[in-house]
Formats: C-alpha cells, structure tokens, sequence
C-alpha cells in the first residue's frame, strides 16, 4: 500500500474536521503531543556493556542522578554483566 502523500494527509484531515466540527489546529496540535509521547515512549537504547545487549531506558532518580532501568522499570545494575561500568553515571 502506497503512502499518502502530505498534501493527501492533510486533505483527509481536513475532511476529518468539518465531519467531526473540530478545529483543525486543535487536532494537529493532538497529533503533535501523541507523537511527542510516542517519541518519550521509545527512548529506549542499547546498554553500553561489552557483554550486554539489554534494551534500557535512562532515567533521573528523585537525587537527580540517572539510572538505567529495564523495560519492567528494575534498575539494570541488577542484571547487567557489565553493571560496574554504570558507577560513573552515562558516561562510563
Ligand atoms: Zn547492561
């Protein structure tokens, strides 16, 4: 299936609005913020560990130091092969 060109996008946008009798800044502005949240959402990177391939997600700890945790939210030091090199925070 082909996809549809800008232009069609916001044509069908458009057609979308005056059905639904919304605004369409309003809905491109929705559609800014999920796509923003879709964005936060998939922040997801690979540990840096040598022997590690484990997706993790940088997070800030209420100190305000980052932390990797896991996609079920365990901090990845627990598992990791490679958890000494998280000591120096991102950078190690
Ligand atoms: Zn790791």
């Amino acid at each position: 299936m082909d996809k549809p060109t800008r232009a069609e996008t916001m044509a069908a946008l458009d057609t979308l609005c005056m059905a639904e009798g919304v605004e369409p800044g309003l809905l491109l502005a929705l559609l800014k913020f999920s796509q923003l949240a879709e964005k936060m959402r998939e922040d997801w990177v690979e540990c840096r560990g040598a022997a590690c391939t484990a997706k993790i997600k940088w997070i800030k700890t209420k100190k305000g130091r980052e932390m990797p945790v896991e996609r079920d939210g365990t901090p990845h030091h627990a598992t990791c092969p490679n958890a000494s090199q998280f000591r120096g925070g991102r950078g190690a």
